[in-house]
């Protein structure tokens, strides 16, 4: 039975959840995380590890400016992560590429990220370069690759390593984890707090809650007066033997681990919660990746698998305060491995209010309402 009465309770321990409890940790709050089973859909265990600014708010500047950020805190964020856990997440932030075989959607792209340089002026920086560019600065580089563009500020980490370092940090911090722990259901209490009923039939109590359950937040955001509508998006990935050479360039579709394996991915599909792979996708992926670099083509895949993102209606993140029942937050994003600097830091300011709290009221669920209204 927990019996515990912890400050703070987070539903949902993936990359969100676990991130915003280091924050809150590191400000001085008792935290418990309670995560739920095996058997949910977990983007945190099915990401492509990419910390990543290219594109990311080009047509919504508080994004720009919050991914931005976000991008600026990583070294430092991974350095904590390292020191608390002992793990070190292979942060690589030595700048990213976008790989176009279709002139016309890179002339598109090019504009995006113009907007997104508008936006953040010498807070980006970006280049657009040429297949011939690209090929002279990296042989290897295929034929049918007519350009693409590169940034500076974008890197990856170790996506399952990152995971079990927030674990380790958060524990090495003093806060409690429990697994197995799925909320059926949170009952605000009048007065203040909240009752939360586990599936175990266990019970437990807390004086705020933040959901950060992922595609499981659905199920609770009425609870607590939430109507942010979470809906799922699968992508899919490939992932091949390790090779003892370093591939020459780091791409948001094609990128290679630390550990040597690439992987390839970068799809989007609405299926629903079906996270199945599915042959003609995996075919598509091999061959994008041995358009853009065809020694591909002699490395074998070993593994295939689907992963479900946590997508908000307009896919940038949600950070709500419960107006019905104060003292519940609703945290759910898109782009959680990138935005983890910051909900391990500042977001904890905005949970408490102090005055040097981001300005997050962009990211406000009301922002849904108007539209629909609009
Ligand atoms: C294919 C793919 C590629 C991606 N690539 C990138 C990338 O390169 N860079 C990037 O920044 N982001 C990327 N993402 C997105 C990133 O993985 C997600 O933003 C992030 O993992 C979301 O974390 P989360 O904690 O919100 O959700 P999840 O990882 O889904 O975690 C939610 C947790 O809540 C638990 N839970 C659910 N319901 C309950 C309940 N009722 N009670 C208690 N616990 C509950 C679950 O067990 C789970 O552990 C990618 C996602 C996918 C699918």
């Amino acid at each position: 039975m927990l019996s515990t009465q912890p400050e703070i309770t987070i539903i949902g321990g993936g990359v969100v959840g676990l991130s915003v409890a280091m924050g809150l940790l590191s400000a001085g709050h008792r935290v418990h995380v309670l995560d739920g089973t095996d058997g949910d859909a977990r983007a945190s265990q099915g990401n492509f590890g990419l910390v990543w600014g290219q594109g990311k708010g080009w047509n919504f500047e508080p994004y720009a400016r919050w991914t931005s950020d976000s991008l600026a805190a990583w070294p430092e964020f991974a350095r904590t992560l390292t020191d608390l856990s002992g793990i070190d997440v292979a942060l690589d932030q030595s700048g990213g590429f976008e790989f176009f075989t279709d002139a016309d959607e890179m002339d598109e792209f090019a504009g995006m990220l113009a907007q997104q340089q508008g936006h953040l002026g010498n807070r980006f920086s970006h280049e657009i370069l040429s297949g011939d560019e690209m090929r002279k600065h990296m042989p290897g580089i295929g034929p049918d690759v007519v350009g693409g563009s590169f940034s500076q500020l974008d890197g990856h980490v170790n996506p399952l390593r990152f995971l079990r370092a927030l674990r380790r940090a958060v524990k090495t911090l003093g806060g409690r984890v429990t697994m197995n722990a799925t909320v059926q259901a949170v009952r605000p209490v009048s007065g203040g707090g909240f009752d939360l009923k586990l599936a175990t039939g266990n019970k437990t109590s807390a004086e705020k809650v933040v959901l950060c359950a992922g595609l499981g937040s659905a199920k609770l955001t009425a609870d607590l007066g939430f109507t942010t509508a979470i809906r799922p998006q699968r992508g899919e990935l490939l992932i091949t033997e390790k090779l003892g050479v370093r591939l020459p360039f780091l791409s948001s579709t094609i990128r290679q681990v630390d550990e040597g394996g690439v992987q390839i991915g970068g799809t989007k599909a609405d299926v629903g919660m079906d996270d199945r792979e599915t042959l003609d996708v995996m075919a598509s992926l091999a061959s994008h990746a041995v358009a853009v670099y065809p020694a591909l083509a002699d490395v074998r895949v070993v593994r295939a698998w689907g992963a479900l993102r946590v997508m908000s209606p307009d896919g940038y993140p949600v950070y709500a305060q419960s107006h019905h029942h104060p003292g519940a937050y609703l945290v759910t994003c898109h782009s959680g491995v990138t935005l983890a600097a910051l909900h391990a830091s500042v977001l904890a300011d905005w949970i408490n209010g102090t005055s040097t709290a981001p300005n997050l009221e962009a990211f406000d669920e009301s922002r849904f309402t108007v539209s629909t209204a609009a």
